[in-house]
């Protein structure tokens, strides 16, 4: 019997590197839905090739589509690759549903990683990370997973690593989203070049491992080779490594505990990959960063809200209506603006996530 996979987001980045992947696995697996946000002739086009038997388009069948894929019967293991907030209700119902979530919307733990690992926990579900890092940090404890010490995650330092704090401020559009290491969407390169992407990954690592933020760290590594080290109790440190690509870690969220052979990752050669560097995040330079893990580190409501002031003044940069450098500042407003609450239900998340999209929609109107 094959394994069914839901992909949400299956148009994107993310969705078509794991329709490669599963491709090359028709053995083992099948797919039973797909869904896009807005591409619905390159939908119709996928659901044909791989014989889909559901398909939605967010766009033109409604929000709805996300959570009737999440819960396909059919549906053994959910690809989460949905851009944003919109995410978060299709990995509860999957999760209460029993089934594997393999998850590369970092924001639905971000928003509410305590509601998603509760449900997690309820209906028997299980979260596998597709996230590079965190599937460097799985790939290193399964095992000992009560012996970890710390957590180090690596950030390629995006396209403004070395650049002075007042030039990062000024960045284009065009500069933004010119990564050095990573081929990925519009939405998580810019998040790259602030380095909001490490905050909201420091913060999902923070719920999938159960570990304090004091035992997760990050540096910067320009060649993106080493994905994440754990450091255990003893001393001994383990890292996870090899060429960016997200193949990798979507066969193993796929495979996990298991590893199956595949001919399509490219393999790694030590001497061609040149020497690895590691240098700390400069803060000057990257203030978002540091505005995350503090929100992280707030708890209750405030990750949600750091989450939605950053897609918001994303877009804002994105369409030209705000400079680089306003990006932090938005975030730092929407957060001191916001008495963090508990976020003990979908509703309270739900709220807090509005209110930051619309105080800082505020903040970036003309
Ligand atoms: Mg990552």
């Amino acid at each position: 019997m094959t394994v069914g996979v839901a992909i949400l987001g299956s148009t994107g980045s993310i969705g078509t590197c794991a329709l490669r992947v599963l491709e090359r696995h028709p053995d083992r697996f099948r797919v039973v839905a797909l869904t896009s946000h807005t591409s619905v002739d390159a939908l119709a086009r996928q659901a044909a090739a791989v014989g889909a038997p559901f398909s939605g388009s967010v766009t033109a069948d409604g929000p709805d589509c996300l959570v009737e894929a999440a819960t396909h019967p059919d549906a053994d293991i959910v690809i989460n690759a949905v851009v944003g907030a919109v995410g978060l209700e299709a990995t509860l119902a999957a999760l209460e549903g029993g089934k594997r979530v393999a998850l590369a919307n970092k924001e639905s733990l971000v928003m509410a990683g305590e509601l998603v690992m509760g449900a997690a926990a309820r209906g028997g579900g299980e979260i596998i990370p597709i996230d590079s890092e965190h599937s460097a940090v799985l790939q290193c404890i399964s095992g000992h997973p009560a012996a970890v010490a710390r957590l180090i995650l690596t950030a390629s330092g995006g396209p403004f690593r070395d650049w002075p704090a007042d030039r990062v401020r000024g960045a284009t559009v065009a500069e933004a989203l010119r990564h050095p290491t990573w081929r990925m969407g519009r939405k998580i390169t810019v998040d790259s070049a602030t380095l909001a992407n490490k905050a909201l990954e420091v913060i999902e690592a923070h719920f999938l491992f159960g570990l304090a933020y004091e035992a997760i760290d990050a540096v910067v590594h320009p060649q993106s080779i080493v994905h994440g080290f754990v450091e255990f109790v003893d001393g001994s440190i383990l890292a996870q490594m090899g060429y960016p690509s997200m193949e990798l870690p979507i066969l193993y969220a796929l495979t996990h505990p298991d590893r199956v052979p595949d001919a399509g990752v490219r393999r790694y050669d030590p001497v061609a990959a040149g020497t690895l560097t590691f240098e700390p995040v400069r803060p000057e330079a990257f203030p978002t960063f540091a505005l995350g893990v503090a929100a992280g580190r707030a708890g209750g409501t405030a990750p949600a809200v750091f989450n939605a002031a950053n897609e918001v003044a994303v877009a804002a940069f994105l369409t030209g209506r705000i400079t680089f450098g306003r990006i932090p500042e938005l975030i730092d407003s929407a957060l001191s603006s916001h008495a963090p609450e508990r976020a003990e239900s979908l509703g309270t998340v739900t709220l807090a996530d509005r209110w930051a999209r619309a105080h800082t929609e505020a903040e970036t109107a003309p």
